[in-house]
Formats: C-alpha cells, sequence, structure tokens
C-alpha cells in the first residue's frame, strides 16, 4: 500500500460531539482546556455547540443536531479533509437512535486517519500534544489507485 501526506496547519479544524449523558463532561473538559481550544477552528453537533457557545463563551460552528445528520456531516468533512481532529464523547452505556451513523463516524475517522479522543484521557493527551501547535503531516493510504480502478471521479 502507497502512503500520501496530508498537511494539517498549525490552526486545527476540529469536531466536538456529546452524547446526551456526556455532554456535561464534555463541556467540564472543553473549559479545563478553553485556552488551547481557542487557538483553533472549532465544530460541534447541533446541541453540543450550543452549550459549549452559551456556557463557554468560544466560537463554533454548530452543524445539525446529531440524531438528524449531524454525526454524517462530520463524516462527510473528514472525508473531504475538512477536519483534522475528533473529539467524541460517545455514551457506552446508552444506545443511541442515531447508533449507525456513530459508527460510520469513527470508521471514517481511522479511514483518514485523524486524531480522535473518545473519552477525558485521550482528549487530555490530544490538546496537551506538543503537536496541537505545530504543522502536522498526516499519513494515509494513497486511495488514488482505489479510485482510479472503481472509475471514480478523481
Ligand atoms: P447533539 O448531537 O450535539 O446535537 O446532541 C450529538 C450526537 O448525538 O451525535
Amino acid at each position: 500500500m502507497d502512503y500520501t501526506l496530508l498537511e494539517m496547519n498549525a490552526r486545527k479544524r476540529l469536531a466536538l460531539v456529546a452524547h446526551d449523558n456526556k455532554k456535561p463532561d464534555l463541556l467540564q473538559w472543553a473549559c479545563d482546556h478553553k485556552a488551547v481550544l481557542s487557538q483553533h477552528e472549532l465544530y460541534a453537533t447541533g446541541t453540543t455547540g450550543g452549550l459549549l457557545e452559551d456556557k463557554l463563551g468560544i466560537e463554533v460552528t454548530r452543524l445539525m443536531s446529531g440524531p438528524l445528520g449531524g454525526d454524517q456531516q462530520i463524516g462527510a468533512m473528514i472525508a473531504e479533509c475538512r477536519l483534522d481532529g475528533l473529539v467524541f464523547f460517545w455514551d457506552p452505556l446508552e444506545s443511541q437512535p442515531h447508533d449507525p451513523d456513530v459508527k460510520a463516524l469513527l470508521r471514517i475517522a481511522a479511514v483518514w486517519n485523524i486524531p480522535v479522543a473518545c473519552n477525558r484521557s485521550t482528549a487530555d493527551f490530544l490538546m496537551t500534544s506538543a503537536l496541537m501547535n505545530d504543522a502536522y503531516e498526516r499519513e494515509v493510504p494513497d486511495y488514488h489507485a482505489y479510485q482510479v480502478a472503481r472509475k471514480d471521479d478523481v
């Protein structure tokens, strides 16, 4: 498999998502890392984004609510190389109406090798990584041959 490098800028484009039972945890985490988060470009699913704006006063581009398609919007942004990272506090103890979308989002994040934090400790490591403040070359499989073989638009 050949690989290609995709450039991430020092200012990262990050998506933040939390299921309802995890929203308080995400808000507390975002509060603790507000100084770092404010240096980056933030996106969030609808309700999560509204809470972040109201409680922390940070600027967030709000997508649709998760169950209405917000997770899929984030997945599309990842596939189009318009996101550099995902903090996704999904609830391991409660099933969601949009569980297929949750799985799809985690899958597409793996396909495109973006950093994903699904719990507080990983998200803490992410925020305190030196790579948050530097450009970074993300290695992804070179899907060009795959697209040509499938006669996709390339
Ligand atoms: P919400 O969506 O921020 O609109 O609640 C989160 C989700 O369930 O994916």
